[in-house]
């Protein structure tokens, strides 16, 4: 029978496939009775599991011998030695004869029933044995999770990704060609993962809390990531139903692409420029760089997270030199290391912070470990001699940050003369808006960089003080507030009045529900995930700029976020919707 679950819309589209469990957790298992006569096949697949993991743990153990002491060594030796325990494996085999139940769900009884003994032990070396027991069963679930998906994403068919998060390392596991949609039972809309769903052009539905506990891997389900729902074991009327939109939307992606090289323009004629974001090297073959007017946001640790290691001088030179080919000559602004807060380096050891995204990250990690810095800025100096490339920093909160990176840049810049290495000595500073006591000191800031960068994720994270990762708040989550349209208004004005550039490159700058808003609030440059920018341009074609400035007006005005709403729903949906519905006809003609 199906079961539709609800969760955020996190990335447009619909897809239909089964679904794929990713990512190995204790707590989400596959569940399935066994018969008796099944149960010996059950137990078989013990040794398959263990077998993969001894060998991936002695592997590990020779990998890190150089580097690790003997006695950190040995952890991989005390796991081994409960993975070949002749107890353990009788235990498993017993609870699976005993309870009817598959080896996951054996494997999780088993391992919690002994964390439990061993965690009310006196003695604190055996205690820290539960976590090793708790690490072994996790491995052995990934393992067992590895083989069942293989059989789905090995064969060539479509699939649909599911897991408690989706994180952007994950981007580098994905089968680009037979990946149809994402769920997760984590995560908003305005979260690292939904916002690569949305630059990979993948539909996503997140905070799907139940997903992983309800369905197995092989599961049928359908993604619905306009309306936020994720339906399993769909009936054939909801797959009809469901195919028929699909076709609907591909017609309307058409019609979207037809126009894509056409002026961005108002019909009055002001031109808005529509700029790509990018979030590390592997997006870069899907930005359309005559449809653009260049990168308008490199998220560089996005391609420092695909890594083992961090990237050398050289080979961040060659990332940045790619991504300058990849925009087709036009400017590329890179974003200097962002991590910290979601976004954590595997290889960069950050302590556990109690509030992360209030924490270490951004410029504040970067001038703390001013070699990460300095390497970067040089890299990207490096490249800017072949093109024209722009230096952004995140997560500024004060001018003497600015200052700070200001100096390094002089100091580069006059290594490099020096050592007659190419470069462009004019190489543009920018700052992201994105903690919101910037705008309180914007007047002290402009003098000192060349342009400003809305980070409306975080800006607005901040400002409304709602946690972007968290579906429980998730609707509090709101762009359209008033309060917030406000300070976009104050940040163009000051930037304007002091004559220096400014975009958006947060998520609404690519929501075509806003882009008369942002126009008529001042802003003619936006940058987004490639796949919006159909939309965004078509939005930006069907309002005069008096009509944008109208309508920011009088949002400006309301009172409430839900009056906001409503002002763009009567007048912003209505025209799209009216387009939506050509578009449809001309499909089913
Ligand atoms: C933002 O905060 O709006 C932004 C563009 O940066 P990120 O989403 O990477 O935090
Ligand atoms: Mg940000």
């Amino acid at each position: 029978m199906s079961r539709k679950l609800k969760g955020i819309a996190a990335a447009p589209g619909v897809a239909i496939a089964p679904l794929v469990h990713f990512h190995a957790s204790l707590e989400h298992i596959p569940t399935a009775k066994v018969a008796a006569e099944q149960v010996p096949h059950e137990q078989g697949r013990l040794a398959g599991a263990i077998a993969a993991v001894a060998q991936n743990l002695q592997a590990l153990q020779r990998e890190l011998s150089g580097q690790l002491a003997g006695g950190q060594l040995r952890i991989y030796d005390a796991q081994l030695s409960i993975l070949h325990d002749p107890t353990f494996r009788r235990d498993v085999e017993q609870e699976i004869a005993a309870l009817g139940v598959n080896l996951e769900v054996a494997l999780q009884r088993v391992i919690a029933r002994y964390e439990a003994v061993f965690a009310a032990m006196e003695n604190a070396a055996m205690r820290e044995r539960a976590a090793d027991l708790r690490d072994i069963g996790r491995q052995l679930i990934g393992a067992l999770l590895a083989t069942e998906r293989t059989k789905y994403t090995a064969n060539g068919q479509d699939y649909l990704f599911a897991a408690d998060e989706f994180l952007p390392s994950d981007a580098g596991i994905l089968d680009r060609q037979h990946i149809r949609g994402i769920v997760t039972a984590h995560g908003g809309k305005y979260s690292h993962g939904a916002i690569l769903a949305r630059s990979l052009g993948i539909p996503a539905v997140v905070g799907v809390d139940e997903v992983m506990l309800v369905s197995n891997t092989g599961t049928d389900a359908i993604v619905d990531g306009d309306a936020g729902i994720v339906v399993l074991e769909p009936s054939p009327e909801e797959r009809a139903h469901y195919e028929r939109l699909a076709r609907e939307q591909r017609g309307v992606e058409r019609r979207l692409r037809e126009q894509r090289l056409q002026p961005s323009v108002t019909p009055d004629g002001t031109l808005v420029r529509l700029y790509a974001n990018a979030e590390g090297v592997h997006d870069l073959d899907g930005i359309d760089a005559p449809a653009t007017a260049g990168i308008g946001l490199f998220r560089t640790e996005f391609a420092f997270m695909e890594r083992r290691q961090f990237p050398t001088e050289d080979e961040q030179v060659a990332m940045y030199k790619r991504a300058m080919a990849g925009a087709g000559g036009k400017p590329v602004t890179f974003r200097t290391l962002d991590v910290g807060g979601d976004k954590p380096l595997g290889y960069f050891k950050m302590p556990e912070e109690r509030n992360p995204v209030l924490g270490w990250r951004g410029i504040r990690l970067c001038l703390d470990w001013p070699d990460i810095l300095y390497t970067q800025m040089r890299a990207i100096l490096r490249a800017s001699a072949g093109g024209h490339a722009r230096i952004l920093l995140p997560m500024v909160t004060s001018r003497s940050e600015v200052v700070r990176c200001r100096e390094v840049l002089q100091q580069l810049v006059a290594d490099l003369r020096e050592q007659g290495i190419p470069h462009d000595p004019e190489i543009e500073l920018g700052v992201m808006v994105e903690v919101p006591v910037v705008v309180m000191v914007l007047d002290d800031l402009l003098p000192l960089v060349d342009f400003l960068s809305v980070g409306t994720n975080d800006l607005v994270q901040y400002l409304l003080a709602v946690d972007r990762d968290n579906q429980r708040v998730a609707k509090m989550y709101d762009p359209f507030h008033p309060g917030v349209l406000r300070v976009l208004r104050q940040i163009a004005e000051r930037a304007t009045a002091a004559g220096k550039s400014v975009s958006i490159c947060g998520e609404i700058a690519g929501d075509h529900w806003f882009t008369p808003l942002l126009v008529g609030l001042g802003y003619r440059d936006l940058s987004m995930a490639p796949v919006f920018v159909p939309r965004v341009k078509l939005m930006l074609r069907s309002f005069t700029l008096a009509e944008c400035q109208d309508l920011a007006a009088r949002a400006l005005a309301m009172q409430s976020t839900a009056a906001v709403r409503r002002l763009v729903q009567d007048e912003i949906q209505v025209r799209w919707t009216r387009y939506l519905g050509t578009a449809n006809e001309e499909q089913a003609s």
